[in-house]
């Protein structure tokens, strides 16, 4: 399966990086006015090193309907709408403001020792 780089937007296309994720994979259905399914959602929580429950949270509100905790999402989206919003949680949540790379730990980074403003 091709993977991505979990990465700010100018970061993308580096080949060598090596924080990767599987791209998003989703199936939809007509069922219930609408419904897409993550169907790689375990993985790409394990990848991107989250809790399925701080996602769930950022794309039911980033698309106004109902997420469960298993990737099912009460909408009928396209798979790029996922990769936007999944590229837009990463920059905010995922990448450490000052080196860009996907190794904060509760707001302190791992690689470059950045941590909150006191
Ligand atoms: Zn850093």
């Amino acid at each position: 399966m091709s993977q991505v780089n979990i990465s700010a937007k100018d970061k993308l296309d580096d080949p060598f990086y090596r924080y990767k994720r599987d791209r998003v994979l989703i199936s939809t259905s007509e069922r219930f006015g609408g419904l897409t399914t993550i169907e790689n959602w375990s993985t790409l929580c394990k990848q991107l090193k989250i809790q399925p429950q701080q996602l769930q949270k950022f794309f039911s509100k980033e698309w106004g309907c109902q997420v469960d905790v298993n990737g099912k999402i009460k909408k009928k989206l396209l798979r790029d709408n996922i990769e936007t919003s999944l590229q837009k949680f990463t920059e905010q949540f995922l990448l450490c403001p000052t080196c860009k790379l996907p190794e904060l730990l509760n707001s302190h980074c791992q690689s470059c020792g950045n941590g909150p403003k006191k």
